[in-house]
């Protein structure tokens, strides 16, 4: 499924964060600075996303001992103790990939060369929006499972614990991310636009400790498509 998303605000204290802003005075031209790049980034980000959902096919362990859980229709095999315990019990997995496009990726390059205190800025603020395009894409998946009877645990990338990067060639392979969303990889793995995010969600038949505990804290809640019927996903 390929979507586009309506992301009209980034919450500025996660940009504050991605700046590494620790509570130190701000002079009223940086203040201006990060609203101005805040509204610039908004205005010129495109989010959008591709998911799938794919069945569990088996675990096991490789002859090396790593752990891994193959899907089905789908050479995208989760490999490492990570994804053993975040796909523990699940039936399915939801894959995603989003990214808010070449336009911030050309930004940031320009402001490399011309502003760097902006691109600082700039930079935070579209790293905000992009997970923010993470959250919506989530609230797809998490729909998805829901009309199927399942319940989803949480987003996990490639990268973060031991989950290889090289995951991502495959994974990016598995949703056609190239051709859909024109997400390549460098040599080194990395992706283009780097503001482009792949994940995980498992999908389970019994609620988990970790399925989202409360609409009110939910990460996906402007996006969610369950809350509006009067329903969780938690049941
Ligand atoms: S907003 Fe509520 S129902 Fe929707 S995904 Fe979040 S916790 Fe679940």
């Amino acid at each position: 499924m390929v979507e586009s998303y309506a992301i009209d605000s980034i919450d500025r204290s996660e940009v504050l964060r991605y700046m590494g802003y620790t509570g130190q005075s701000m002079s009223s031209e940086l203040e201006g600075r990060i609203n101005a790049n805040m509204e610039r980034c908004l205005s010129i980000g495109v989010p959008r996303g591709v998911w799938r959902i794919f069945d569990v096919d088996g675990r096991g362990a490789k002859e090396d001992g790593t752990p891994f859980v193959r899907l089905a229709g789908t050479s995208l095999e989760l490999l490492g103790t990570s994804m053993q315990k975040h796909m523990d019990g699940a039936v399915a997995v939801g894959v995603m990939a989003v990214t808010v496009g070449m336009g911030v990726e050309r930004e940031l390059r320009r402001l490399s060369l011309t502003d760097r205190v902006a691109q600082v800025v700039f930079d935070a603020a579209a790293t905000t929006l992009v997970e923010r395009t993470a959250d919506a894409c989530e609230a797809s998946i998490v729909a998805a499972g829901h009309e199927r009877g399942l319940f989803a645990n949480f987003r996990f990338s490639p990268g973060y614990g031991d989950m290889p990067m090289a995951t991502q060639p495959v994974l990016l392979q598995a949703l056609d991310a190239q051709r859909q969303l024109g997400i390549t990889l460098t040599d080194t793995l990395l992706m283009v636009p780097t503001k482009s995010v792949t994940a995980v969600v498992g999908l389970f038949e019994t609620i988990q400790p970790s399925t989202h505990a409360s609409c009110a804290g939910c990460p996906c809640f402007d996006f969610c498509t369950i809350r509006p019927t009067g329903h969780t996903c938690r049941g």
